[in-house]
């Protein structure tokens, strides 16, 4: 049917494939009603979409994406069925690796700024799928903890953009192998569609609950016999990818979380619900009063990877040790205190929180070795600016300034430690009472931070903000070039270390000298390609200098320390 309806248009004069602008529109409004069936892994939709020309040309053929295992049923405007071309487009942008694509023909063209409404049906199975995954060598069953989305009697949860196209997208093809095409194709589609409106009526057999993270009401009552209904709305769509899953859940509402759990889980979720309430106290210190409950859905299988649902986490409660538990909810809770638009923020200071939390539990040292741990990837990101890299290259490194990065390894990692070495420079009052002051609606230019940090700390950190965040510099790398240690009155002495700074990005480091028993440590501040000495006294006799405990990124941190012999000399 498929082949059919393709020669067909190709008569009928449909434009080509080729000269389509997928971005042409603007999904403005989202009005379905969806029937989810578990046993037959299907579902059926149907319902009204508004679609808003945002060209400077008037356009004709709009393009809607639904997953590849999903069919088109019928799309009209205004009470009469429309043309359309259906046909498989391959992208990564759904989890089967492919979209089933509708290129419609208007009756008439929508002029620039113009609406269109449709009214659409489409129907077909969601069974679990890897494919994009596995084709790039990702190991299959690995593949399928990510890739937990289907429909099955077993388990029903469906994430939308970027997992599973179970509502009309439009984006240009999208490959996994190619960077970050589809985590970009992504964020420029919620981007655009974040004033959007969805409203959805999800209906489901009898028996089962349904959660997700929009807006939930009852459904109005004629509802089909057997079924269960209810509304989801998402008003606007902001940057949440719209998410549901149903099964047997029940609810434990335990401030400051709300959980819904899987029937026979009440032990895993009152286990959570405890740690909660533990590390709250602390996350609040830090970011501020709760600006919206945290809700946590569980994910039935202890292997299913967790995801962030915007208002709602996705997680499995079954497995975790109560410490990794209590940093896993302190990068939650610090999501529902504070919010930014600027991913470097938003994400990198949760997981700021997660580091702040394990140095609660154990002490400096264990948030240094869970940020060490974390650390390899963004090494590898960075060392196009290694200085043995950057003589050799043809072109100067481009790297991904923090402040506009959408590569997790930089707005995550990078930033979790940018925030760190922040707290490290100006102490945990003056970061607090800058983050207490930030207003996401008021942050209209990158350097907005800085200056509420500004405001707190009264020392020069332009420098800083311009190697870590207004740009990428890549990461420092220190090593010690001298030592003197010179005795003083018995006991006594002063060692002087100096440093060297061999990467293109400065920091404020910690040095330490170390003796039999104890270490005394001094704060240095070491630019990008300069030495810097150091004065540090200590009461007994220094066995070795060291820089950076691991609070600093660097590229090797092997060669940091050096010996000083028992009588004192290098
Ligand atoms: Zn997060």
């Amino acid at each position: 049917m498929k082949r059919l309806l393709c020669v067909l248009c190709v008569l009928c004069g449909f434009q080509s494939a080729r000269a389509l602008d997928r971005q042409a529109f603007t999904f403005t409004d989202y009005d379905l009603q969806i029937k989810v069936t578990p046993e037959t892994q299907s579902l059926d939709a149907s319902g009204k979409i508004t679609l808003r020309n945002d060209t400077a040309q008037p356009q004709r053929n709009p393009v809607l994406q639904i997953s590849s295992t999903l069919e088109w049923g019928s799309i009209a405007v205004a009470g009469k069925t429309v043309q359309y071309l259906a046909q498989t487009y391959t992208s990564d942008i759904d989890h089967s690796g492919g979209l089933s694509e509708a290129i419609v023909t208007l009756p008439q063209p929508v002029p620039p700024q113009g609406t269109v409404e449709l009214e659409i049906a489409y129907s077909g199975k969601v069974p679990q799928d890897n494919t994009r995954l596995t084709r790039i060598g990702v190991p299959a069953e690995r593949a399928m903890h990510s890739e937990w989305d289907q429909i099955s009697e077993s388990f029903t949860g469906l994430r939308g953009i970027g997992f599973v196209a179970w509502y009309p997208i439009s984006t240009e093809a999208a490959g996994l192998s190619e960077g970050n095409q589809v985590f970009d194709s992504v964020g420029a589609w919620q981007e655009r569609q974040s004033r959007s409106r969805m409203r959805l009526s999800l209906c489901w057999p009898g028996g089962a609950q349904l959660a997700a993270n929009g807006q939930s009401a009852a459904a109005p009552a004629m509802q089909p016999a057997g079924l269960n209904c209810r509304v989801v709305q998402y008003e606007p769509l902001g940057t949440a990818v719209p998410t549901f899953v149903i099964g047997p859940y029940r609810s434990l509402n335990q401030p400051p979380m709300a959980i819904q759990y899987v029937a026979g889980h009440e032990s895993y979720a009152r286990t959570w619900a405890a740690a909660g309430e533990k590390v709250a106290p602390f996350i609040t210190q830090w970011f501020g009063q709760r600006q919206r409950p945290l809700q946590v859905v569980e994910l039935p299988d202890k292997d299913m990877y967790p995801f962030e649902g915007g208002s709602v986490f996705f997680t499995p409660l079954v497995s975790g040790e109560e410490k990794d538990i209590q940093v896993v909810l302190a990068h939650q809770l610090a999501h529902a205190s504070f919010q930014s638009p600027r991913l470097w923020m938003d994400e990198g200071l949760a997981h700021f929180a997660q580091a702040l939390e394990r140095e609660q539990q154990d002490g400096r040292k264990a948030a240094l070795a869970y940020m060490d741990e974390r650390l390899p990837p963004l090494q590898e990101a960075e060392k196009e600016f290694l200085p043995a890299a950057a003589g050799k290259a043809s072109s100067p490194p481009k790297g991904q300034p923090l402040a506009g990065a959408t590569d997790e390894v930089f707005f995550r990692t990078k930033a979790m430690f940018v925030w760190w070495m922040l707290r490290d420079m100006v102490g945990d009052d003056a970061l607090e009472r800058a983050l207490r002051a930030y207003r996401p609606d008021q942050d209209k230019e990158p350097s907005y931070f800085q200056r509420l940090l500004a405001a707190q700390f009264h020392r020069d950190l332009e420098w800083f903000f311009d190697d870590w965040v207004y740009r990428d510099r890549g990461l420092p790398e220190f090593h010690i070039t001298a030592v003197y240690p010179r005795k003083l009155i018995p006991e006594d002495w002063s060692v002087t270390v100096t440093v060297e700074n061999s990467g293109s990005a400065g920091a404020e480091v910690p040095v330490a000298v170390r003796a039999a028993e104890g270490e005394e440590r001094k704060r240095l501040e070491i630019r990008a390609h300069e030495k810097t000495a150091v004065r540090i006294p200590i009461s007994a006799a220094p066995r070795q200098a060291a820089v950076n405990d691991g609070s600093v990124p660097e590229y090797d941190m092997s060669d940091n320390a050096a010996e000083i012999k028992a009588d004192g000399q290098q």
